[in-house]
This record gives C-alpha cells, structure tokens and sequence, in this order.
C-alpha cells in the first residue's frame, strides 16, 4: 500500500506540472473535475465489512452494479471484520483517486484518519447502514431507522409470547415469561439504537414482571456480542442456560441479528430444546438471511427483520451520484444520528417484521428471494 501510494505522487505531480507549463491550466485534474462537476466514470470506493454474512454480500454487488450502470468505476472491498484491512483498504481507494467513499464500518470509531485524508483532498464519505462515529468528515447517511428494527424485534418477540398481536392490540397471554436479552456489537453504533428500541419496549413488561430475566443480565455491555459473532452468541448461550435454567425453561430470546440466532438456536438444542416436548423459545432475527428464513418456515427462528438492502443500496448511489455530479443528495432525518461530532444528514428506511405467516408476501412477492431459494 505504502509502494503505490508513493508510486502515484510523482505522477500527480508530474500531471500537474505539465498542465501548468502548457499554460492550459494551473489546477490539477482533481481539482478540474469538482470544479466542472465532471465526473463522467469516476471512481468510488466502497467498502464492507465482511462477506461472513450474506447481507453484506448481497449490499455489496447492489451498490457496485448500480453505480456501474451509471457509468461509474467501483472498488469493492470487504475486510473479514478485520479493522486494520478496512483501514488499508479506505487509504487504497483514496490513493487510487476515489471521488466518493462509501462505508460500512466495521468499528464505527477506527477511521477518523483516513476520513481526514479523505477530506483533505475533497473525497465526500457516505457511511453505509453503519454511521462512522467521532469524525467531522461523514457527508451522508444511508440506513434504515434502526431504533424502529430494536422495537420491531421486541414487538416480534412479546407477539411470540401472546402478549401482544401482529396487529399492534394486546395479545390473551398473561406471563410470566423467562427471557434472555442479547444486543450486537458494542462497536457498531446500530447495536445500541436495536437495543434501544428493543428495551424501551420490554421494559414495561419487565417492570410489571410480565417478562422475567432470569440471569439478571440486562446491561448492554454485558449483553453485547462483539463482533456479531453467532460462536460468541451460542457460548453466552449455553453459559446462560447452565447459570440460570437447571430448574426453569427458558421461552423467549431477545436477538438482534440471524447469525447469533443460529447460533441461540444451536446452544438451545445442545440443551433439549427443539422438541415437541420441550419446543424452542420465542427467538427474533433480523435481515432475512436465507438459512434465518428457511428456519422461520420449519418453526424454529419466530421472526425476523427484513431491510431491503436493494432499497439501501438505490438510495446510497443516489447519494453518490448527486455528490459526484455537484448536487445536493435527498435526506429525510436531520435529527437523530449524532457522530459525536455532528448530526449526519441520513436517509432512513422502512424494516418490516417478517413472521412465518408472512414470508411470502414480504420476500417472495417482493422478489427479494425466489420461492425456491427458500426451500
Ligand atoms: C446491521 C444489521 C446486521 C448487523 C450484523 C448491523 O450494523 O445494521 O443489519 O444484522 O450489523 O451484520
């Protein structure tokens, strides 16, 4: 990285230099291109987090094709949620002579140097479902309203249990119920605002002792899975069953993502549950992910959370392309994602639950899956 970075300085400043001695201008070709608004086949950087799970997967290509068909040039990176390879890969497409970066961060804290540079040479950043905390230098915004995912979770969940309906009104169960909280990861600011959103809607049940936590274990620090690793969700798991259900079951699961889901779900069934005897708790999700859906289908996972990452992806290169073309990107929220430096103008979407009785509609007739994708 560090060889083609010095690799390219001499050839700016050679470019330049002979721009200015043919008197045909005294600007660099970056400079040109913001200032005539031409960006006809530019560059842009985009990087993801990982392809471990398949939503990212899915971001990724609906970014890269949509900007191509816009006559764009994409640089498509994932990083295995390996920070210091996210770091490399931004500096890459910087060097490279991006002219729009989008990010989806891994910790949403690490890159306030490379944003630096990125703003020192006048490259706008969009942060990618993921705000990038603590740096001036984040443009934009594109994600879904992530305090509404926590309460659609916590919704899918009490709808689980019988104590409220699809429909909003109060369901016949009466409780108690032993339930277990689980939140993302600590470094990923939508972790929060899922678990926000998630407690701020159980914790009436809890208060009134509707929902029981028998391992006592609410906190989000204590909570949180870092990383969003599903082998870290089924250890806490097992540890939460040996700690507090050797006399009582436990019927609901509070998850935030359908990786730790499975891996909930596989520390349940290592214990018993799965049965028709022992049937598995009340288990939530979110992103609709292939193996999650199926799971939902055979009565397993309860439900998840379905964000159309196509939806995303369009409002995202929308972005992009009004920033590279000198414009003015839409927004819909101006309020609620501080950086902890500033509050990022961001463009919120719609989540839906999706519950085994409404896949289909949701999913298939959507064309997000083929029926047979599900199978
Ligand atoms: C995303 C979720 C996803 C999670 C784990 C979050 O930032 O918003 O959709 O489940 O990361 O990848």
């Amino acid at each position: 990285m560090r060889l083609s970075k010095l690799a390219t300085v001499p050839v700016g400043l050679a470019l330049a230099m002979v721009m200015t001695a043919c008197g045909s201008a005294t600007k660099t070709v970056d400079q040109e291109q913001t200032a005539t608004g031409s960006s006809e086949g530019a560059l842009v950087g985009v990087t993801m987090p990982t392809k471990s799970s398949e939503r990212w997967i899915h971001d990724g290509d609906n970014v890269k094709s949509s900007l191509e068909k816009l006559g764009y040039k994409v640089d498509l990176q994932y990083a295995e949620n390996d920070i210091p390879t996210q770091v490399n890969q931004i500096e890459n497409q910087i060097t490279k002579g991006a002219k729009v970066l989008i990010v989806a961060s891994i910790d949403g804290t690490a890159i306030t140097t490379q944003l630096q540079q990125a703003a020192d040479k006048k490259i706008p950043v969009i942060a990618y479902d993921r705000l990038i905390r603590n740096s001036p230098n984040v443009d934009y915004y594109a994600t879904f309203d992530n305090y509404k995912v926590g309460v659609q979770q916590a919704t899918s969940l009490l709808v689980g249990l019988g104590l409220k309906k699809q429909d909003g009104s109060e369901g016949d169960a009466k409780g108690p119920f032993n339930v277990e909280i689980f939140a993302g990861s600590p470094d990923d600011n939508n972790a929060t605002f899922f678990y926000n959103g998630a407690m701020d809607t159980l914790k009436p049940y809890i208060d009134k002792g509707t929902l029981v936590v028998k391992s006592g274990e609410t906190d989000f620090k204590t909570v949180a899975i870092l990383r969003w690793d599903p082998a870290t969700a089924q250890k806490r798991m097992e540890d939460l069953i040996t700690k507090a259900y050797s006399d009582a079951k436990v019927q609901g699961v509070l998850s935030p993502y359908d990786g730790l889901s499975i891996g909930i779900l596989s520390a349940l069934k290592s214990s018993g549950y799965g049965t028709a005897d022992q049937p598995y708790p009340v288990v939530t999700g979110q992103d609709a992910e292939v193996a999650s859906v199926k799971s939902i289908i055979a009565g397993e996972q309860y439900a998840t959370i379905y964000k159309d990452t196509r939806q995303l992806a369009e409002v995202t290169v929308k972005m992009a392309d009004a920033l590279l073309k000198g414009g003015k990107p839409e927004v819909n929220n101006t309020t609620d994602y501080d950086n902890g430096n500033k509050v990022v103008p961001s463009y919120l979407l719609e989540p839906v639950i999706v519950y085994k009785d409404n896949y289909k509609q949701a999913l298939v007739d959507t064309g997000y899956y083929t029926e047979d994708q599900l199978k």
